[in-house]
């Protein structure tokens, strides 16, 4: 080769060919033994808040993974700390991350930041990253590692406990009982919250003295929940007990343990259980015998899943959904005890609720070519930390969330190799998620653009999942991409979806025409929508 072609190699990213293992102009070892593009710290941001760090990759453990994704967000709070704690609470509130942990453990960072003016900011989002007893539980946890117990710090758990309607406050109390080594009475009494509200102020001294005869009396008295709770635990029968159930509105976490294999028990809960905790509860309710085929609860529970105003409320998130499918669909829980009869009508439902859960994105009509990265890697990494799904099946199903609204879509698996995927948009994902799983070799993600090459498809836009540990190819992945703009397609795009928080990706920062985003971000299909648009 010439020195010409060589520096256009190794400069233009373009011309011609090097093998993955060699960098290019920019590029940086990713943990596979090849090179990719290093993102910046605020696309980080944005990938450690959806994706986490919990369970770590195939490739680094999570205490290494999360180090150096904290490392990434005290950088953006330098940079600029308010920015960093809006970011934080937009992707929190807009419930586009699988969990909350990682928006929680990146406000308690900024909670100790050395600018009083970004503290400030992230005590004041306390209430809107921490909407329940269970995350403000998770945030003491995380906040106690990187600072003390300060006024500051007391006055914003405060403000969390005054901000909180007494029922609302009542709810959280009864749910959720310990995390992380915490309980709701530990914040309590370190923060001592002030009100002139009578029942918040019952309800602080219950929770702050729950052994105490007055404090029980009071509470009951100023919140309904309460008094229900304590009659639960004096019911004479499980008939007795279901209807106060109902009476009450309690929740599952209000019910002795005993009563808890009683069908009729779940039959009340039904009634007012909130979707998510519905859609968590499928194994249980079906394993009593609640829910089975032809069912009117699992008729009910299809309806409820079907009702698209309820799903948009409840903020689900389409990783929640599809593990639920999953789980529910193959008839045992993740820990094998328990078993049923799954209800087509409900996989079904929760199929559907998976779709809509992304919310409403209209076809783009571009040629789009969705390439999943079905190599080892992709199946030996968890998705959010389940134990259940790794980031092969949830990829998969977020492609297919491409296929089923756009009309000229087209699917390809590739490791070393690429193939179609013979998947109809009709098909239900736990059964297309079983398809994908049938391969797993090693990383190249420059196979898409050279399956696209080979086979002389002219596309508008690759869509590629993938963890970006791509190496064994010998030619890197912008490198296909430009041969194929190119010889096919000068316009074409290319849409890289990351499935895990690692500091890297196979597109740069500076070609318009290319962009990364976090995989299992339930804004994805809008954003890349928008994106292919443009
Ligand atoms: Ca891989």
């Amino acid at each position: 080769m010439s020195y010409r072609n060589l520096m256009k190699s190794i400069f233009n990213r373009g011309a011609g060919a090097i093998p993955q293992s060699m960098k290019l102009q920019g590029q940086v070892p990713n943990a596979a033994g090849g090179h990719y593009f290093p993102v910046n710290d605020w696309v980080r941001l944005d990938r450690f808040l959806v994706l986490g760090t919990e369970g770590g990759t195939y490739y680094a453990g999570a205490l290494s993974l999360t180090l150096e994704n904290a490392e990434a967000v005290l950088r953006c709070l330098d940079e600029d700390g308010a920015l960093t704690v809006r970011r934080i609470v937009d992707v929190s509130q807009s419930g586009r991350a699988p969990k909350n942990d990682p928006a929680l453990f990146a406000l308690a960072l900024a909670t100790a930041h050395g600018d009083a003016n970004v503290r400030r900011a992230a005590l004041d989002a306390l209430p809107k990253v921490a909407r329940t007893g269970t995350h403000v539980l998770a945030f003491a946890g995380y906040v106690e590692t990187v600072r003390g117990w300060g006024r500051s710090l007391r006055r914003g758990v405060a403000g969390w406990f005054t901000g909180m309607e007494s029922e609302r406050l009542a709810l959280q109390a009864v749910k959720y009982r310990q995390r992380e080594g915490w309980a709701l009475r530990d914040l309590l009494r370190l923060a001592h919250p002030l009100t002139d509200d009578l029942a918040s102020r019952a309800l602080f001294d219950w929770i702050a003295h729950p052994e105490n005869g007055k404090a029980i009396a009071n509470a009951r008295g100023a919140a309904p929940l309460i008094d229900g709770l304590y009659r639960l635990r004096d019911a004479k029968s499980v008939r007795q007990a279901a209807d106060l159930i109902v009476k009450y509105s309690l929740p599952r976490e209000a019910v002795p343990t005993e009563l808890l294999n009683e069908r009729e028990v779940w039959d009340a809960l039904l009634v007012a259980m909130p979707l998510w905790a519905m859609v968590r509860n499928l194994g249980k309710m079906s394993a009593v015998g609640l829910i089975a085929p032809g069912s009117a609860a699992a008729r009910y529970v299809a309806d409820r899943l079907a009702d698209a105003e309820q799903l948009r409320r409840a903020r689900m998130h389409p990783v929640q959904i599809l593990l639920a499918l999953r789980t529910y669909a193959q008839g045992r829980g993740a820990l094998g005890s328990l078993t049923w009869a799954p209800a087509p009508v409900v996989s079904d439902a929760l199929d559907q609720a998976f779709d809509r859960s992304f919310g409403f994105v209209t076809p783009t009509g571009k040629r789009i070519l969705v390439a999943v990265d079905v190599s080892g890697s992709m199946h030996g990494s968890a998705c959010a930390g389940s134990k259940v799904l790794n980031c092969l099946e949830a990829g998969a199903a977020m492609a297919m969330s491409f296929v089923r609204v756009e009309d000229q879509a087209h699917v390809i698996a590739f490791d070393t190799g690429a193939r179609a995927v013979g998947v109809s948009r009709r098909q239900r994902l736990d059964d297309v998620t079983r398809t994908f799983a049938q391969w797993s070799g090693g990383t190249d993600v420059a196979q898409p653009m050279r399956y696209a090459l080979d086979k002389g498809l002219e596309v508008d836009a690759f869509v590629v999942v993938t963890d970006n540990e791509t190496w064994a190819g010998n030619q890197h992945p912008v490198q296909a991409l430009a041969r194929y703009r190119k010889q096919v397609n000068p316009e074409a795009k290319a849409v890289v979806m990351a499935c895990s928080a690692n500091g890297g990706s196979v597109v740069p920062d500076d070609d318009a025409r290319a962009m990364g985003i976090a995989g299992f971000d339930a804004a994805a299909p809008r954003i890349v929508n928008d994106f292919l648009r443009s």
